[in-house]
């Protein structure tokens, strides 16, 4: 890369955040902003007239928005829609109109500012959550503050249009909406100034198999209209109007990159076990029946972990045991009959829901979260449970209890499960009666006491983005202490391998639903410590399988038996990359 940067033109090192290399023109899109003025309203008219302008800059909002939806030329699928509900609900959200009436009406803002205040506040509560759609929610928060305030000005260009082909985008970010209306099919990248690895320019990156690099920062503002620019998605680099020779290094990487992709794709039908013959099977991590579908196309074996959250966010209310059913049943309906494992809700802590009052606390990972609600609220768990088991007729749904910390707490559950069984079968509504019942491990009290929890459930999923922030003390969403959280350090490690090591002994399946079984640099680790299910974001699993079909278990077996004879993370670190 040194002789690169030599050459003319300028290089910008940022997030990795989807995999590829592109090489293309830049298509630079600088919005204006609209900045606070400050100015204070003198008297009660002027108030009037500020929320009149609110009221009325929200209507304009929510039509635009419907009219996108409602638009058959945009031909959207169903996740695309959801985003565009959502951001219906969130216009009308109750809170933020509060909020920002008080504004108005209290402290005499007018409308443009109390927006932004609001807007602004929403969203660092949205981005301080470590987890992935919650923190994606911060995208659609700001992406409706900003149609607001475009209403307001009674501007709504957003800048986006005539792409020629081969186009790189180069933008401060992309918002969902925008995500949504802007035609893609001439693009073939995207570099931006903000957003991280979970951001939801990631994730649309990656769903759409563009190369991307986020959270460039200021530097992209030097690229102008038509440089040229290269991509590189896998490393997270960014070459402004490389030199000759550059561009032919890029070319031929292009190239063989694409070839890999091919070939990973190619391996889709590919039975998975590893070259001495283990089979090893690979799910997907889902929140929805889209993902489901998508995932099978990737090759998945089903879902290992089916995260039941989305549906209970960005609305006002509970969702009855109907809604609840219904969502159930539509993945079971795409999942083809193959495995789906299903969590009961994982909320509090740092997924909050507006609606439902969550207590402030000094500590929300260690609070009223998870399980720790759902048997709080026996109401809400026995109408989530029910609606489940009676998606589960068609016999593929597994039930998994989240965040258990004690054996009291996983009996409890079990109680309540059996109870709205019996009030199905009261009812006399099918279900099925025999569906396997499982927890995460995520808390180190229950990765010590597996060989007794094992007794008491039919399989084991390994979380290892809690387990490793509970293990260390290290708050997962934490910027300033990031690389304190570490999922190689020894101490993860050995809870890791006594948990597949008793899920082994007592005979019943583990597997592992954490963002470290999407890590190459784990895989024959894991392998050698016995893991044989693996669950993961769909887009992951071709490269992991290439990578068990490539390995044995006898050389992961070796692998393991260093590292764990290992005393620090960096050693093991140093090992697994060397021995790649
Ligand atoms: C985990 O903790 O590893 C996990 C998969 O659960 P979540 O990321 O939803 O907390
Ligand atoms: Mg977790």
């Amino acid at each position: 890369m040194k002789k690169i940067k030599e050459k003319t033109g300028f290089e910008i090192s940022g997030v990795a955040a989807s995999p590829g290399i592109a090489i293309g023109s830049a298509y630079v899109v600088r919005k204006n902003e609209i900045i606070s003025s400050g100015t204070k309203l003198k008297n009660e008219s002027e108030v009037l007239n500020e929320i009149e302008k609110f009221k009325k800059a929200v209507q304009a909002s929510v039509d635009d928005v419907e009219a996108v939806k409602n638009n058959e030329a945009l031909k959207l699928n169903d996740d695309e829609v959801n985003v565009l509900e959502a951001h219906i609900e969130l216009l009308t959200d109750p809170q933020l109109h509060e909020d920002v009436l008080q504004k108005i009406n209290a402290d005499k803002k007018n409308a443009v500012d109390a927006v932004i205040e609001v807007v602004d506040k929403f969203v660092e509560v949205f981005k301080s959550m470590s987890d992935e759609y919650m923190s994606a929610s911060a995208a659609d928060v700001k992406d409706i503050g900003n149609r607001i305030l475009g209403s307001l000005n009674h501007s709504i260009d957003n800048g986006w249009q005539n792409f020629q082909s081969n186009t790189i985008i180069i933008a401060e970010d992309i918002s969902p909406s925008e995500a949504i209306t802007i035609d893609m099919t001439l693009v073939i990248a995207f570099a931006t100034s903000v957003g991280g690895k979970t951001s939801h320019t990631a994730i649309l990156a990656k769903s759409k198999n563009l190369p991307a690099v986020l959270g460039c920062g200021n530097t992209v503002d030097k690229i102008e209209n038509g440089d040229v620019i290269i991509v590189d998605g896998t490393k997270g680099v960014v070459i402004v109007n490389p030199g000759e020779k550059c561009l032919e290094e890029y070319s031929a990487k292009m190239r063989e990159y694409q070839q890999g992709n091919e070939f990973l794709r190619s391996l889709k039908s590919v039975s998975c076990q590893t070259s001495d013959g283990v089979k090893i099977t690979l799910r997907a991590n889902i929140s929805s029946a889209e993902d489901m579908l998508e995932s099978l196309k990737h090759g998945a074996e089903g879902a290992g972990l089916f995260r039941t959250e989305l549906l209970f966010m960005n609305r006002n209310s509970f969702p009855s045991e109907e809604e609840q059913f219904q969502f159930y049943s539509k993945v079971a309906l795409k999942s083809k009959g193959k495995p789906v494992i299903v969590r009961t809700i994982d909320i509090g802590g740092d997924k909050p829901l507006g609606y439902f009052n969550l207590p402030k606390e000094e500590n929300p990972f260690l609070g009223y979260r998870a399980i720790r609600i759902s048997l709080d609220r026996k109401d809400l768990f026995v109408t989530q449970l029910k609606a489940i088991l009676r998606a589960s007729a068609m016999r593929n749904f597994r039930i998994m209890f989240p965040m258990i910390s004690s054996l009291q707490e996983l009996r409890l559950a079990r109680k309540i499960l059996e109870e709205a069984k019996q009030e199905l079968r009261k009812a006399n509504l099918d279900f099925d009666e025999n569906i396997p019942v499982g927890m995460m491990i995520e808390v180190p009290s229950a990765a010590l006491m597996a060989d007794i929890f094992a007794k008491e459930v039919d399989f084991f999923s390994i979380g290892t983005n809690d387990l490793c922030q509970y293990t260390l003390a290290v708050d997962r969403g934490n910027e300033k202490i990031k690389d304190l959280y570490d999922p190689y350090n020894p101490a993860v490690l050995r809870l890791i391998s006594y948990t597949i090591e008793q899920a082994n002994k007592y005979n019943i399946s583990v597997g592992m639903c954490g963002e470290l079984a999407s890590d190459p640099m784990a895989t024959r680790l894991l392998l050698g410590m016995g893991l044989t299910e693996f669950s993961m974001s769909a887009t992951s699993i071709p490269s992991i399988k290439n990578l068990i079909v490539n390995n044995s278990y006898e050389e992961a077996r070796e692998v393991c038996g260093k590292v764990m004879a290992m005393d620090n993370s960096k050693s093991i670190i140093d090992y697994l990359k060397r021995n790649a």
